[in-house]
């Protein structure tokens, strides 16, 4: 099957046995009758499994090409699951330029537990080499980063990793499986947070974890079910609904983003714009092997270069929407350094670039006219 179809149909083999609804239904339940004692028809109780939850599950899986999907409560919990399967004193290398919020998991929660961080800037995959120990047990990259779109080629580090025996996990809540997949460059677990283009719509807050390998997904299984932070089946029913309109949404989305970058790059009051597809990115050719097309998110900063500059921008504009979050239909613009990113110490972001006048935006998709006309007058 390819994507587009996959998108639609895939994993949804015997969606409704009951009545054969074309949409599975939303199994608003928390526990199922049993004949006799064990005698249950697959589900037993809504944390082990939900049948809304398993659809979406065998979805994503689907998408990422692996085998097995675990839906969280948030993309931070798909992480937290990820994390616990470590012990104290393993160590994790990571990319430097992440989310935030991934950033205070590892630092604020982690760390109090005994893992040990390694932020390393991964634009030459080997960089990592020098970082890892008998204790490595994970590699974890974002691509691309949040917010300077920063691209790391998965399948270098892969390699890395398969050498060294380190699991590889990837955050491709950016690119999402229509952009790229990781598992087919080597990846190990792919990440979501749903919240953003997987349900697409600003309307559920989800994390996902797709993997190929058995034995992985049953520790994970295990983690989903005893530390319990699942996807609840309303969540997962609109997460599900999201998916079916992925391919179309993220066609939009990078025909959209690539119109915004080249206008931001040629507009005077603007000074560096990050969007993988321009031929400045530093990256461009790794973002054009590795993913299908450039996507939606992009960031710049102002000539003026001082905060006041970019909050009266994102002050004045009117289609755009200020707001935390990104990947759904409207475009929004974040002032990460004030927003996204506050969480992280000035002198750590402004090394990776998260500079006062940084402005991101996740591009929409409305009329492209709409989108430039509001920019330019917010701009001046
Ligand atoms: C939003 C986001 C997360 C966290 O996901 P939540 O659903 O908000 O918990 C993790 N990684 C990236 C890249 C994100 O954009």
């Amino acid at each position: 099957m390819k994507f587009n179809t996959k998108a639609i149909h895939g994993g949804q083999e015997n969606i409704d046995p009951a009545y054969g609804a074309v949409m599975p239904p939303i199994y608003q339940t928390s526990t199922y009758h049993q004949k006799t004692p064990g005698g249950h028809k697959g589900f037993e109780y809504s944390r082990s499994a939900n049948p809304t939850r398993t659809a979406l599950e065998n979805a994503i899986a689907s998408l990422e090409n692996g085998n097995h999907g675990l839906a969280f409560g948030s993309g931070l919990a798909a992480i937290d699951a990820i994390l616990k399967l470590f012990k104290p004193g393993d160590e994790i290398i990571s990319t430097n330029d992440l989310y935030g919020g991934t950033y205070r998991l590892f630092t604020k929660i982690f760390e109090d537990f005994g893992l040990k961080f390694h932020f390393v800037g991964m634009n030459n995959a080997e960089h990592i080499e020098q970082y890892i120990n008998d204790n490595t047990k994970m590699v974890w990259v974002e691509t691309p980063t949040n917010p300077m779109m920063n691209i790391i080629d998965i399948k270098k580090i892969a390699s890395i990793t398969k050498k060294h025996n380190l699991l590889l996990a990837v955050d491709n809540t950016f690119a999402t499986p229509y952009l790229q997949q990781p598992i087919d460059l080597g990846a190990d677990i792919v990440m979501h947070s749903a919240t953003k283009y997987i349900a697409g719509h600003s309307d559920v807050v989800m994390g996902l974890l797709a993997v190929k390998d058995q034995a992985l997904a049953e520790k994970l299984y295990f983690i989903q079910n005893a530390s319990g932070a699942i996807a609840g089946p309303q969540d997962s029913f609109l997460a599900l609904r999201g998916i079916k309109t992925l391919h179309v949404r993220m066609q939009r989305h990078c025909e959209n983003g690539k119109a915004i970058a080249e206008f931001l790059d040629q507009h005077p009051k603007i000074d560096k714009v990050y969007w993988p597809g321009l031929e400045n990115h530093p990256n461009r050719d790794v973002a054009a092997t590795q993913m299908k097309d450039f996507g939606g998110m992009l960031s710049f900063t102002t000539k003026e270069g001082t905060l006041d500059s970019a909050v009266k921008i994102v002050e004045k504009i009117k289609v755009f929407t200020l707001a935390e979050s990104l990947g759904g239909v409207e475009s929004l613009a974040g002032h990460p350094a004030s927003m996204t990113h506050a969480s992280i110490p000035k002198e750590e972001r402004e090394k990776t670039g998260v500079v006062d006048s940084l402005i991101r935006l996740s591009v929409g998709i409305e009329d492209i006219d709409d989108l430039i006309d509001d920019l330019k007058q917010a701009i001046g």
